[in-house]
């Protein structure tokens, strides 16, 4: 292993070297049935021919310009996302955590040339995650990843999850905006009720807040929608992407209204590697597989059915599974056991996942997954499953 990296990760033992859809390889030829996606980010799988030649034929013509120029292909995908969207204009970012600082500088921009520079503080919610910067980690307000690094960005207005009436509390004079994952990942796949996010927009309506969704783990398809609060029927002011966005290229996008975006002018806001050539060439063939004929159908299907196996297997192993929650193909299994434990017999079993809070697995398949790799999870599980029963 190499011990120059700082090891700010708990990692496995184990390298790839290579990766064919859902499978991951080995240099010595082991084949894992990958449920992790490399959190939700392998979007179309490994080596998707599509991205392939996408990504080699951009990088035979032009890697990197600069945001000085004009970038066609980016003018393109931001179209195509503002077409498929609420949003009218689009911001191309590197990770997540920079779409979601962007995203809450939108909102105190918008207040501040609304004439309500106080408006600056934004709610957000108990187990949230939003990235790893000093302000989305206060934004999350989760003291586990603050420890040790504060002082805290200020701001932020931390409400539990799914509770409208400590977030009607909380709103105050300066309140700028409300940020919130439809579907909480790392905090243990918590879907939002589809209610409380149809009162998070009445409440932003009557209070003429923003609505910030966090979409950069379950939007991209991964619900069975493309963006998961359309299960819903809402529209935000303000989305982050990341993730699945440039599935395995690093990419992330805030997605914006006119009316949210109109102060963000020239130098507003920048970055120098965001949305170049390469990203951009990338994300749209990403969005060519998503918005193909039947893409979002399927994902809703095979998602439909990994659930209903996995219930199935739960309750033949109460004493190691309690139940399945999540939507689409971004699942979380409750364990009994140690959710960490049970991963590592998983991998054994030749399939990864990943943890989560509150003791959960998730599940996070490339979304071009078929019945026979919810099969072949299913009986790896069960496998684990047994081997736990035999060991207690
Ligand atoms: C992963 C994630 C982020 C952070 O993205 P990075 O690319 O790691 O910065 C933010 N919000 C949610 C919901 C995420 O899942």
């Amino acid at each position: 292993m190499s011990d120059a990296l700082m090891p700010t990760y708990a990692r496995a033992d184990l390298a790839f070297e290579r990766g064919e859809g859902p499978y991951l390889y080995t240099a010595d030829g082991r084949r894992f049935l990958d449920f992790a996606a490399g959190i939700a980010v392998n979007a179309l799988g490994h080596s998707h021919p599509h991205l392939v030649a996408a990504l080699q034929e951009q990088a035979g013509k032009l890697w990197h310009v600069s945001n000085l120029y004009t970038i066609p292909e980016g003018q393109r995908l931001a179209g195509r996302l503002a077409a498929n969207s609420f949003a009218d204009r689009v911001f191309f970012s590197n990770s997540g955590a920079e779409a979601i600082e962007g995203a809450l500088k939108v909102a105190r921009r918008y207040h501040y040339a609304a004439g309500h520079p106080e408006k600056t503080r934004v709610i957000s919610c108990s187990g949230a995650f939003h990235g790893r910067t000093l302000t989305a980690l206060s934004a999350a307000a989760n003291p586990k990843y603050l420890d040790g690094f504060g002082p805290a960005s200020e701001g932020f207005d931390n409400v539990p999850f799914g509770n409208m009436n400590e977030l009607r509390n909380a709103i105050t004079e300066e309140t700028a905006a409300i940020l919130v994952e439809p579907i909480q990942g790392e905090g243990g796949i918590r879907a939002a009720d589809l209610e409380y996010l149809r009162a998070l927009r009445a409440v932003c309506d009557e209070y003429g807040l923003l609505l910030i969704l966090d979409e950069i783990q379950c939007g991209m398809g991964r619900s069975g929608k493309l963006f998961a609060h359309q299960w819903a029927g809402i529209e935000p002011d303000v989305m982050a992407l990341a993730k699945g966005l440039g599935s395995g290229f690093p990419v992330g996008a805030i997605l914006a209204t006119e009316k949210a975006a109109a102060a963000m002018q020239p130098g507003t806001h920048g970055s120098t590697f965001g949305g170049n050539p390469l990203a951009m060439a990338v994300a749209n063939a990403v969005l060519d597989v998503m918005l193909g004929e039947g893409f979002l159908e399927q994902v809703e299907a095979t998602g439909r059915l990994l659930r209903e196996r996995l219930t199935e297997l739960a309750a033949r192993h109460p004493k190691v599974l309690k139940g399945v929650r999540g939507a689409g193909l971004m699942l979380g299994l409750e364990c009994v056991v140690p959710n960490t434990e049970l991963i590592a017999k998983l991998r054994d079993e030749g399939l990864l996942t990943v943890g989560a809070a509150e003791n959960v697995i998730r599940l996070l398949p490339p979304l071009i997954i078929e019945e026979r790799h919810v099969d072949e999870a299913v009986q790896a599980i069960e496998r684990a499953c047994a081997t736990w029963a035999k060991a207690a």
